[in-house]
């Protein structure tokens, strides 16, 4: 249990993945840290991540991989805490781990080998966790000489409850975000960003399946399983990946990636058939085999069930006619509709499923260098509260990781 009146030179919020990492980078310098978690277990979303098997970086890290309203952001950190030093670590701790497509760095045994890992340097170098306290109120001491915070902190155990004034030089926020409440998504990092006058950019749910309201959630739905490789397009950015479909929409790591560059309002291009010119496609099919039905043709490259949805929404009327009777004009228009199918999604499921969420403490307000509050020094934002969010493939925990050391070097 905490105990009143204790001083830290560094008191992190939130025992996630860039928490944890910034603590013992902390400690590892001599400086005493205590971290704050608020739920009765550190480290949920690392647990839960790649379907618990932790994709916990990747090998083609580069800051075209993560949004955020200044691109250039991220570099530094990045630069100064690169995905070869996390795999380094990861090979000293003898964690087994395996390359899937992309350059995704999954553990072959759980993750909560890395969580295991995070937690014995933390151990190694002596910083103090404390669950289940839930924090009250931040009073800024700092004077020109030096940075300075209290805080009011209450901790509930099963037998008592305490509450208790802390003090530290050096106040890390990372308390994650609001994707996946039952995993410890809040909005505590920004309240404490406005508490401090800090600019907050608008916050929307990213790497999220999205949703239909219209006619083409029944068709979804009645595909719902099925999945296939697609060329999908929003906003300039392109991703060619697995699509699948669902009871509500559309999912699956392409749909996902493209959540990201996806707003309210604005409509998708799909290319069910990313490797072939579809027109082209067509109209050889009818010179060659005019006989044949179009959905015959069609189920070669892609799902019968699928076929027969698309049949029904752009040729029913020459459902069981042949090819020959097509004329060059409509085989064309269906080409294009093939190699740009455009879908006008209703929502995205929101932060309920949402792996990340987009936005939050704007970049302009913090030092790319050490990740400190410009006009505040000794306040510093890390993780997924700052407004840089990656692609789906890793590349949230690298930020994670490589946020959490640079303020853990200067706190
Ligand atoms: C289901 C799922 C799977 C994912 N899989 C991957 C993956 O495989 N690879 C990848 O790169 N990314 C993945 N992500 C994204 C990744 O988990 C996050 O980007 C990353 O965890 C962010 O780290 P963080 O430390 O900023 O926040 P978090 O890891 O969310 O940690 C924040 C911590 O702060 C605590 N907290 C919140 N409020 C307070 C408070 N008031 N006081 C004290 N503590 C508080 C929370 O309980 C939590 O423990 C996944 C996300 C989800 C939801």
């Amino acid at each position: 249990m905490l105990s009143d009146d204790e001083h830290y030179d560094v008191i992190i919020l939130g025992a996630g993945a860039a928490g944890l990492f910034c603590a013992f980078t902390a400690a590892q310098r001599g400086r005493r840290v205590l971290v704050l978690e608020k739920s009765n277990k550190v480290g949920k979303k690392i647990l839960m991540s790649g379907g618990g098997r932790c994709n916990f970086t990747n090998l083609y890290v580069d800051a075209d991989n993560f949004v955020s309203a200044n691109p250039h952001f991220c570099k530094s950190a990045l630069a100064r805490y690169t995905q070869w030093d996390f795999i380094a670590m990861v090979e000293r701790h003898q964690i087994e781990y395996e390359e899937r497509k992309h350059g995704q760095l999954f553990c072959v045994r759980s993750a909560k080998d890395i969580l295991a890992m995070l937690l014995r340097e933390c151990e190694l170098v002596g910083v103090q966790i404390e669950i289940n306290a839930e924090l009250g109120t931040i009073e800024n001491l700092s004077t020109a000489e030096q940075s300075g915070f209290q805080l009011e902190v209450l901790q509930t155990s099963k037998l008592t409850s305490s509450s208790s004034k802390l003090c530290c030089a050096s106040l890390v926020v990372a308390s994650g975000a609001l994707s996946v409440p039952t995993l410890g998504g809040s909005g505590k990092g920004y309240d404490i960003a406005s508490q401090f006058g800090l600019k907050l950019l608008p916050r929307r749910a990213g790497l999220a399946p999205l949703m239909f309201s219209d006619s083409i959630k029944a068709i979804c739905n009645t595909l719902s399983g099925n999945s296939l490789e697609v060329e999908v397009s929003c906003n300039g950015q392109s991703f060619t990946e697995q699509l699948l479909f669902t009871h509500r929409g559309i999912s699956g790591p392409v749909i996902l990636q493209i959540s990201n560059y996806w707003q309210p309002g604005d409509v998708i291009n799909i290319n069910l058939l990313p490797h072939l010119e579809a027109g082209i496609l067509l109209h050889s099919a009818k010179a060659q085999r005019g006989a044949s039905l179009l959905r015959s043709v069609l189920q070669q490259h892609l799902p019968k069930s699928l076929v027969a949805e698309l049949q029904t929404l752009w040729w029913p009327e020459l459902g069981d006619r042949p090819l020959a009777e097509f004329g060059d004009k409509q085989l064309a228009t269906l080409g294009k509709q093939l190699n740009q199918w455009t879908l006008k999604p209703s929502a995205s499921e929101g932060y309920r499923t949402a792996e990340v969420t987009l936005g939050g403490v704007d970049t302009n307000e913090l030092s790319s260098k050490n990740m400190q509050v410009k006009r505040l020094p000794g306040l510093f934002f890390i993780g997924e509260v700052v407004d840089v969010s990656g692609h789906l493939g890793g590349f949230n925990f690298q930020w994670a990781w490589s946020s959490g050391h640079t303020a853990g070097l200067f706190a």
